[in-house]
């Protein structure tokens, strides 16, 4: 079957019809009226972002599985509200289709997409479709809550903070780099590339137990998310290289050319989560979650510091990054 021959309409209800109920979710009324109907918990504040993805600009469909690539889009704006320390609980999906798009690729993109929605306990209530003149564009909604007293923004990391990121680095930027080169790796690798998973159970984990000051999910490279956080904080930070958590697939690599580190400082979408701890709450964290690994890379410091990098050698540098700025040239 063609799109065309589905039309609009008959694929929303299409998709309407995948959309698993899911109690708890606080969804009265989902898809298929004006407006969706929700409720938040008593006492939670309402968490939203969007996210847009273009074809060729954040992913190629000759690289994507398109059931991987549905699972991905949820799980990079789910990272979002983990980062505020948020549950996601509803979803929006705006679609521009272009031609070539067969049904079945859109089937397996909705299939990875509902299913992922579902492990994060996340519902989608609502989008929109159009047929694309260029290349598929997929923008995603994700509305979180979170218990008032535990938002967690970027803006309360103080001097004398520990600086902390949960999982390894560099996994998602070396396997992307593989994939430019046309190079073999391991399905593993490939994986932290195409199915992301979004720290949703430590971030709560972490909101509730009110450990960290400050914290931001780590979507493009370590140094410039935590370049958000010291900006909106005003402080600085002297981060360790021989601290840094990485893969053994990612050693493996370094040990054959070290010029690699690189993608474990500025590469993007690990999507882990990044966060100061004051001191008195260090000792919080090692009985906190022991599913993903938590490590302690750097201290935050004075605003007139600014950003270091102690290598292994010992040497400091000044490691300020812009990260990746789609507007320039
Ligand atoms: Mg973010």
């Amino acid at each position: 079957m063609k799109l065309a021959d589905l039309g609009e309409f008959g694929f929303i209800e299409r998709i309407q019809r995948a959309v698993a109920k899911l109690e708890g979710s606080g969804v009265r009324l989902g898809i298929g009226d004006d407006c969706a109907v929700l409720e938040l918990p008593a006492g939670q504040v309402l968490l939203t972002s969007t996210d847009l993805l273009i074809e060729e600009i954040h992913f190629r469909s000759d690289w994507s599985d398109w059931r991987a690539l549905g699972g991905k889009c949820v799980a990079v704006n789910v990272s979002d509200v983990a980062a505020m320390g948020g549950s996601p609980r509803h979803l929006y999906l705006g679609l521009a289709i272009p031609a070539t798009m067969t049904m079945d690729d859109l089937d397996a993109f909705l299939a990875g997409f509902l299913e992922t929605a579902a492990d994060y306990g996340a519902v989608l209530v609502g989008g929109d479709t159009c047929r694309s003149p260029g290349p598929l564009m997929i923008s995603v909604t994700v509305e979180g809550a979170v218990p008032a007293d535990q938002v967690v923004t970027r803006s309360g990391a103080r001097p004398g903070d520990a600086i902390y990121v949960s999982g390894t680095l560099g996994d998602s930027a070396l396997a992307l780099q593989r994939l430019q080169s046309n190079r073999p790796m391991a399905e593993e690798l490939a994986d932290c590339h195409h199915r992301p998973k979004a720290r949703v159970a430590l971030g709560r984990a972490l909101a509730e137990a009110q450990i960290p000051s400050a914290m931001i999910d780590v979507s493009d490279g370590v140094l410039a998310d935590l370049g958000h956080i010291l900006d909106a904080s005003a402080v600085g930070a002297r981060l360790e290289q021989a601290l840094w958590p990485l893969s053994s697939e990612f050693r493996q690599a370094l040990a054959e050319e070290s010029a690699l580190f690189e993608l474990a400082l500025s590469g993007g979408e690990d999507y882990e989560l990044l966060f100061t701890v004051p001191s008195d709450k260090e000792h919080l964290l090692a009985d906190l979650f022991a599913d993903v690994p938590v490590t302690r890379i750097g201290t935050v410091t004075e605003a007139e510091q600014g950003l270091l990098l102690v290598d292994e050698a010992g040497e400091m540098r000044s490691a300020r990054a812009k990260g990746f700025n789609h507007f320039q040239g």
